[in-house]
């Protein structure tokens, strides 16, 4: 039995977990396949209050305590490779791709000027540009920048050596002699894993106006302008001029419970900034009323049942030409910024994560999950755990309950004389029956091999 527990993803569940797992005395092992760690929510991760109160006032990790904890080991650019063993004792083998930069860069933005490689930034949902070498965004974890080799000039093999970023860098923090790829291998009790989701992008949505102006954005990238710090300074400004909206419309097709829940969100972060004038289109009412209630709750927001079938620049502004279902009748209105509301998915590499880890996929594209007391954590083999998106779309507040579960039996899974004094104590209050009988559920569950 180990005393630590591998957790795969590095977003707002992942971290949550392996704050929860440290605190119990454990050693967390993050494992994160971006150089960086906090997933969609990585710029907000840097002040207590950058989340506002989309986490419904549940703690979020933050990078400063991150950074300090002991007992959480992060692992970037680094996907897992396999596992085997059984609850309480997994074998895990990670594979770590080389960043080419080391912990010697001082972030001081010489490669940039440089580097001739220009991309756009995909930590910023394409809003900005980076370069080959480069930084996601203004404050990172960990700080050190990277180079996409599969974009750089350097890229084996290599006819036309690069090399501008090496030679301005005085800090020599560049090494394109580290090994393409390191393995790591360790002994965990148990497995948590916390892919996240994926965003869709808006190209479907080009028949409105996405791709053409601007000014019409898909939800995404809204939050991303939202967001403090982001690419506008965490204000919901106009990208063709860069002027705040008096008026903006989120137009939303499945009004699913987690659509409903980023639009009403993102309609209160609007209002919050003084949008004079927030509307909301839906296609269809939602089925439920708690679906329902969280839009018409949000006072201010005009909600209209409608399609959406043309969009005009005109003006300066945007018309906009819909169907409303309540009036009967067809509706032109301006509005100064649209945002087309996008889905999420699965992950593209969950199906990879899944083999690797030997958990099933259930025909939703997420992981198949079950479990007790409304905590549906548990994967189909026993010991690996899931928390957060990777089984369902799910809102911030429910993530992080999603994620303390998830550390709690990861937890009751450990040698409890493996961990640290008194936080091992704290992890395990039961008395001496209890400690008896749990030690025999952790022997038995043990026993049971994996396939
Ligand atoms: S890699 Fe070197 S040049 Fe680039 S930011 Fe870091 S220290 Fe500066
Ligand atoms: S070697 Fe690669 S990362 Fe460095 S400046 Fe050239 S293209 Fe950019």
């Amino acid at each position: 039995m180990s005393d630590a527990v591998l957790i795969v993803g590095a977003g707002i569940a992942g971290l949550t977990a392996a704050q929860r797992i440290a605190a119990a005395g454990a050693t967390a092992i993050v494992v994160e396949r971006q150089p960086i760690i906090g997933g969609k929510l990585a710029a907000p991760m840097t002040k207590s209050n950058a989340i506002g109160d989309r986490a419904e006032g549940e703690p979020v990790p933050l990078f400063q305590s991150l950074a300090e904890n002991d007992n959480i080991e992060f692992i970037t650019n680094a996907t897992l490779t396999s596992v085997s063993g059984r609850a309480g004792s997994f074998n895990v083998s990670i594979t770590e791709r080389a960043r080419f930069v080391t912990d010697d860069c001082t972030r001081c933005k010489l490669c940039h000027a440089v580097c001739p490689v220009v991309l756009p930034n995909e930590f910023d949902v394409g809003l900005t540009f980076r370069k080959a070498i480069y930084t996601p965004m203004i404050t990172t974890m960990p700080e050190a920048w990277a180079i996409d080799i599969e974009n750089c000039l350097n890229t084996p093999p290599n006819y036309l050596p690069c090399n501008r970023c090496t030679e301005v860098c005085d800090d020599n923090a560049i090494h394109f002699d580290q090994a393409l790829e390191t393995k790591h291998e360790r002994n965990v009790s148990a497995v948590i894993l916390a892919p996240g989701m994926q965003i869709q992008s808006g190209e479907e949505f080009s028949e409105l106006g996405y791709g053409a102006h601007p000014d019409v954005v898909t939800s995404a990238e809204l939050q991303r302008l939202l967001e403090s710090p982001g690419p506008s300074g965490g204000y919901a400004s106009r990208p063709s001029n860069e002027e705040y909206p008096d008026s903006v419309l989120l137009v939303l097709d499945d009004p699913s419970p987690f659509a409903l829940y980023i639009v009403a969100s993102q309609a209160k972060q609007l209002l919050d900034q003084d949008v004079e004038t927030v509307s909301v289109l839906v296609l269809s009412p939602p089925t439920s009323e708690e679906a329902a209630q969280q839009l018409t709750e949000k006072t201010g927001i005009n909600v209209h049942w409608g399609a959406a079938f043309r969009v005009q620049p005109q003006d300066g502004n945007l018309g906009v030409s819909y169907e409303d279902f309540t009036e009967k009748k067809y509706v032109k209105q301006d509005f100064d910024m649209i945002v087309l509301c996008v889905d999420v998915e699965p992950p593209d590499d969950l199906q990879a994560l899944a083999e690797a880890a030997g958990v099933s996929v259930g025909d939703s594209g997420y992981l198949e999950v079950s479990g007790t007391n409304g905590a549906n954590v548990e994967s189909s083999e026993p010991g690996i755990l899931v928390a957060g998106c990777g089984s369902s779309p799910k809102n911030i507040r429910d993530s992080i309950a999603e994620a303390n579960a998830a550390a709690d039996k990861a937890v009751g899974l450990l040698n409890p004389i493996l961990l640290e004094g008194e936080a091992a104590a704290a992890s395990s209050p039961a008395g001496p029956n209890d400690d008896m009988r749990n030690q025999i559920e952790k022997l038995l569950f043990a026993l049971v091999e994996r396939p």
